[in-house]
């Protein structure tokens, strides 16, 4: 990121259901040296999440005394429940050399960018607003209510897309595999070389 550390920090932003969990999947088991930032979330687990592993689901005490501790480089309310970024995994794993994927909302993307002006920022853009839809209620997690709420923020956050550095569309799930592969490696390429 700046002379000191060769790390990049890749900053992955979407409306809930575009498929940023699935392109993130695919970037982790096409391009090397890539760690996942997982954060910490006070929302329940979905069938299937693991505690470490999708997020580390923490209580709203435990989650505030973070906060106040300065534990977490960034954080923000997203959909009624807290979410936030640990600052200390950041700061090890940049000196590694390693390329760190953050998942984050765009007020996360907004508050990590004051802190690490260098990140790489990527918005991945559903083809339409029904098919974002679509694929929300096919995936099967959220009730009525919750498919509410994250549609009127979905239009919110692609009002919001103008400073991300990569729009991605992902539309066919091949050729965004394809393209935030290319714009990854292209960084992780250039920053082993720097
Ligand atoms: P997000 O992490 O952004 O909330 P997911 O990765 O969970 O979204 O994707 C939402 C749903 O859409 C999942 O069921 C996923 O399998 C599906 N999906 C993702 N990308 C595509 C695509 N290009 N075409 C069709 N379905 C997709
Ligand atoms: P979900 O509940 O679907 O896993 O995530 C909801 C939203 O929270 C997504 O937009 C996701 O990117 C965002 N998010 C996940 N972790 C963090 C985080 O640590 N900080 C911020 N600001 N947003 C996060």
């Amino acid at each position: 990121m700046t002379s000191k550390n060769k790390g990049v920090l890749f900053v992955i932003s979407a409306p809930s259901g575009a498929g940023k969990s699935t392109l993130i999947k695919v970037l982790m088991q096409n391009v090397p040296d890539l760690i996942f930032s997982v954060s910490h979330t006070t929302r329940a687990p979905r069938a299937g999440e693991s505690h470490g592993r999708d997020y580390f689901f923490v209580d709203k005490h435990e989650f505030e005394d973070m906060i106040e501790t300065g534990r977490l480089a960034e954080w923000a309310k997203v959909h009624d429940n807290y979410y936030g970024t640990s600052r200390a995994f950041i700061e090890e794993n940049l000196s590694s050399g390693a390329g760190i994927i953050l998942d984050i909302d765009v007020q996360g993307k907004e508050l990590i960018e004051k802190v690490f002006p260098e990140c790489v920022t990527i918005f991945i853009m559903p083809p339409s607003i029904d098919v974002l839809r679509q694929r929300l209620s096919a995936r099967g997690t959220e009730t009525p209510e919750s498919i509410a709420k994250r549609m009127g923020n979905a239009e919110i956050e692609i009002s919001k897309t103008d400073s991300y550095k990569h729009i991605v569309i992902n539309d066919d799930l091949d050729v965004a595999s394809e393209e935030i592969i290319n714009i990854v490696s292209g960084y992780m390429i250039r920053s082993s070389l720097a």
